[in-house]
């Protein structure tokens, strides 16, 4: 069972025109349940286009992607967003966290979303921020919590509706080295509880080694790092 599978992925911009670019010219990669990947890609080498068309967000132009088994080039929009809702969590640089939430309200807001009841959604980010230390900050808004807080929350919003697939961009780009250490371990930890698999894009390369596989993005291909 394979959670992302890309084969020759392409995708260019401004196709056509004297501005074509082409980023992606045959990507492909295999995620199986509790894998962890870094990828490491210089800035430009199209690594926010990697990510997109990986959590259905962009459409390549070439080559295929199957999500969960599930070949995705022929569903309907309304079906995208609904794979992407149920298997897809999706962490940035910077936490996007809705500022007059508290940490617990801004987990709960993806489940409330989906249909989820007060009660259960409730339970479920009480869990996930108890999981990442943040029991006692439950009730804080993000602007009362540390940049290292801030990204916990965000990645327990990212785990919310219990996804199969996590996308990361610099999760802990903008953390100091023992925040970040302390963020990334969270996530190894509920990837290795949970069968998560994650791609997580990061140029730190203490962090980077300790996943199971570091690719990076060259050339428009993904090679091993
Ligand atoms: P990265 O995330 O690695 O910095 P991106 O995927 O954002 O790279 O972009 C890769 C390349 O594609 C860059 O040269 C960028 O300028 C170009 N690019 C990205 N998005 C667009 C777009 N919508 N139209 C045209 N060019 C784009
Ligand atoms: P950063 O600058 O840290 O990359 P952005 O402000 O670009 O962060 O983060 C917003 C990103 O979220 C955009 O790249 C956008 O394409 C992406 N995005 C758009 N729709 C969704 C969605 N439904 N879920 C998650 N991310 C989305």
């Amino acid at each position: 069972e394979t959670v992302l599978k890309l084969d020759g992925v392409q995708r260019r911009y401004n196709a056509g025109s004297r501005a074509e670019v082409a980023v992606l010219r045959g990507v492909s990669l295999t995620l199986v349940p509790g894998e962890l990947i870094a990828l490491v890609a210089p800035s430009g080498a199209g690594k926010s286009t990697l990510l997109h068309i990986a959590g259905l967000l962009d459409r390549p132009d070439d080559g295929t992607v199957h999500i969960a088994g599930q070949n995705v080039a022929g569903l309907s929009e309304a079906a995208r967003t609904t794979l992407r809702r149920d298997t897809v969590g999706f962490v940035y640089q910077f936490h996007h966290l809705l500022p007059e939430f508290s940490a617990l309200e801004n987990v709960m807001l993806p489940q409330r979303a989906k249909g989820t009841s007060v009660a259960a959604a409730t339970d479920r980010a009480v869990g996930l921020l108890d999981r990442v230390g943040l029991s006692a900050r439950a009730s804080h808004r993000p602007a009362a919590l540390s940049g290292g807080e801030q990204q916990r929350v965000a990645f327990c919003r990212a785990l919310a509706n219990g996804p199969k697939l996590l996308l990361a961009d610099e999760p802990t780009g903008n953390l100091d080295p023992d925040t970040a250490e302390q963020v990334f371990s969270a996530l190894v930890d509920v990837a290795r509880e949970t069968g998560l698999a994650g791609l997580v894009a990061t140029h730190n390369p203490a962090l980077a080694a300790r996943m199971d596989r570091q690719v990076r993005l060259e050339g428009g291909y993904l090679v091993p790092a």
